[in-house]
C-alpha cells in the first residue's frame, strides 16, 4: 500500500513502526458549535483510511481528540452565560451524533485537551529543561530557531515567513525572541477557565495538546499523522518541533492531508460563513449520501460542495442499494444447493472486482477509482445474475458489495423496517428505564426510534407512536 507523505511530497510504501499494527492520529474539532461538513471531510476520509487497514488486517489504534479549551468556546460561553465546559460538552455530544449519521466509526480513543493538562505541564516543562522553550512574565514560548528541522513538514521559507510575521506581531507578542516562535502555555485573562502551573495560572497553547495526546495514547513515534490541509502550518509543524525536541525522536512516520471541501470554490468555513452544518444536510438527505459524496472524489482533490453534486451521489448510491435488494429478492426465488462449477468460474470473475476495489485503495485511497469498481461490480450483478442461478452464488455477489461497500463505510443493505412488536418492546423498555431515572437510555431508545421514523407522544394514556 501506497501512503502519499506531506513531509516527502511522494508517495511511499507503506510500512507500520510494528508489521500488522497502525497509531493513528487525527486532529479534531474544536467544539463551540455543530460541525460543518468541511469538518466533516477529514472524518470521512480518515474513517475510511483506517477501515480500509482493517480490512487489509492491520490492528488501528486510532486516536481523534476534540479541543475543548479555546477562544472560540470561551466567547460562545460568555455569549450565553454558561460554562465553557457547558458549551464543550453539548457540542462533542452533538458531533457524536452526526458521527454516528455518517457511519464514522468512534475512535479507539478520543481525548478532551481538558483532561490532559498534567501531561501538558510536563511536557512543556521538558522543553524549558533541554532549552527549547523560555518564559516571560508567564507565557512559554518554544524556541523556534533551536530546531534546526522546523519547516521540514510544510517546506516553507523561514526568512520569508519571518520578515512577514514581524510586521504581523500583536502587541504583547514583542517579548518573543523570534516571530515564528508560538506560544505553550499563556497566562488566563478574567474570567477565563485556567489551571495552575509553575509559570502561571492559565492554558496550553493549541498546539501541545495535540503532541501530549498522541503520546499518552500512541506514544513516542507513531505511524500515520493526518488533518486538513490547512493544519500543515503552523499546527503539524509545531507539533513536529515540540515532539521531536521534547522525545528525541522522529515524531509522525506518515503525514496525510485531505483538502478542502468548497463552496463555490472557496474554503467552507465558519468564518467565512459560507457553510453547511453536517445536522442541516441531514434534514434534506441520508448522511449516506453525503459519505458517498465525500468519497467521489480523492482525499487530496478540492471538492466542491454543490446540490448537482450531491444529487448524483444520491442516484449512485441507490444504484447500489437497488442491485443488492434485487440480489436479496432473487435470493428467495433460487433453488437450493451447491455453487455450479460455472458459477465458481463466475465467481472469480467477482473477485476481480475486489482486486481492482484493493488496488485503487492501495494507491493512497483512492476511493473514488474504488467506486468505480463497485460500480462494475454492481453492473455484472445487475446483467449476469437470475433466479436461474444457486442461492449460494447470489448470496456470494451480494455479499461481495456489501462488503465492498462497508470497507467504504457504505452501507448497501437497506435497513429493515421494525416491526410493531418490536417498537412496543423498545416502548416498554423505555418506560423501565424512566422508571428506574435511567435517563439515557431512554433518550437512546428515543432516538433510535427517530431514526427509524418513529415519533412518541407522552399521552395521559400512555406512550402512543407513530411512523413518519
Ligand atoms: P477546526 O475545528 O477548524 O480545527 O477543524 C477541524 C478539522 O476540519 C481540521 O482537520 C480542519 O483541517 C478540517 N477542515 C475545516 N474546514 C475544512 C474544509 N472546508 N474542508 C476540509 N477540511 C476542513
Ligand atoms: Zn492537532
Amino acid at each position: 500500500m501506497k501512503v502519499y507523505n506531506t513531509q516527502s511530497k511522494r508517495k511511499e510504501e507503506f510500512e507500520p513502526l510494528v508489521p500488522g499494527k497502525v497509531s493513528m492520529y487525527v486532529c479534531g474539532p474544536t467544539v463551540y458549535n455543530f460541525i460543518h461538513i468541511g469538518n466533516a471531510r477529514p472524518m470521512i476520509v480518515f474513517d475510511t483510511a483506517r477501515r480500509y487497514m482493517e480490512h487489509k488486517g492491520y490492528e488501528v489504534n486510532y486516536v481523534s481528540n476534540f479541543t475543548d479549551v479555546d477562544d472560540k468556546i470561551i466567547a460562545k460561553a460568555i455569549e450565553e452565560g454558561v460554562t465553557a465546559q457547558e458549551i464543550s460538552e453539548r457540542y462533542i455530544a452533538e458531533c457524536k451524533k452526526d458521527m454516528e449519521g455518517m457511519n464514522v466509526k468512534p475512535a479507539t480513543t478520543h481525548p478532551l485537551a481538558t483532561q490532559e493538562i498534567d501531561g501538558m505541564i510536563e511536557m512543556i516543562q521538558t522543553l524549558i529543561d533541554k532549552g527549547y522553550a523560555y518564559n516571560v512574565d508567564g507565557t512559554v514560548y518554544f524556541r523556534t530557531k533551536k530546531f534546526k528541522d522546523y519547516g521540514k513538514l510544510s517546506h516553507k521559507n523561514l526568512d520569508d515567513l519571518r520578515s512577514g510575521n514581524r510586521s504581523l506581531l500583536v502587541t504583547g507578542e514583542d517579548q518573543k525572541e523570534d516571530p515564528l516562535d508560538f506560544v505553550l502555555w499563556k497566562p488566563k485573562k478574567e474570567g477565563e477557565p485556567s489551571w495552575p502551573s509553575p509559570w502561571s495560572d492559565g492554558r496550553p497553547g493549541w498546539h501541545i495538546e495535540c503532541s501530549v495526546m498522541a503520546k499518552k495514547y500512541l506514544g513516542e513515534e507513531i505511524d500515520i499523522h493526518a488533518g486538513g490541509e490547512d493544519l500543515i502550518f503552523p499546527h503539524h509543524e509545531n507539533e513536529i518541533a515540540q515532539s521531536e525536541c521534547c522525545n528525541g525522536k522522529p515524531f509522525a512516520k506518515y503525514w496525510l492531508h485531505n483538502a478542502f471541501l468548497n463552496i463555490d470554490n472557496r474554503k467552507m468555513s465558519k468564518s467565512l460563513g459560507n457553510f453547511f452544518t453536517v445536522r442541516e444536510i441531514s434534514e434534506k438527505y441520508d448522511l449516506q449520501v453525503l459519505r458517498f459524496f465525500m468519497l467521489s472524489a480523492h482525499y487530496r482533490s478540492p471538492l466542491n460542495f454543490s446540490a448537482e453534486l450531491m444529487e448524483a451521489s444520491a442516484n449512485g448510491l441507490e444504484r447500489i442499494r437497488n442491485a443488492v435488494s434485487n440480489l436479496g429478492y432473487l435470493l428467495e426465488k433460487a433453488a437450493d444447493g451447491e455453487m455450479t462449477e460455472a458459477e465458481q468460474k463466475q465467481l472469480d470473475e467477482v473477485m476481480a472486482f475486489e482486486t481492482k476495489f484493493d488496488e485503487a485503495m492501495d494507491d493512497d485511497f483512492n476511493t473514488a477509482d474504488a467506486i468505480a469498481a463497485i460500480f462494475e461490480l454492481v453492473k455484472y450483478a445487475n446483467s449476469n445474475v437470475s433466479s436461474e442461478n444457486t442461492k449460494a452464488f447470489i448470496q456470494a455477489v451480494r455479499d461481495e458489495i456489501i462488503k465492498l461497500c462497508d470497507v467504504l463505510g457504505i452501507i448497501a443493505e437497506e435497513q429493515q423496517e421494525l416491526l410493531d412488536e418490536e417498537i412496543e418492546k423498545l416502548i416498554q423498555e423505555r418506560q423501565e428505564a424512566r422508571k428506574a431515572k435511567n435517563f439515557a437510555r431512554a433518550d437512546e431508545i428515543r432516538n433510535q426510534l427517530l431514526e427509524q421514523g418513529i415519533t412518541l407522544l407522552d399521552t395521559r394514556e400512555g406512550v402512543k407512536w407513530k411512523r413518519a
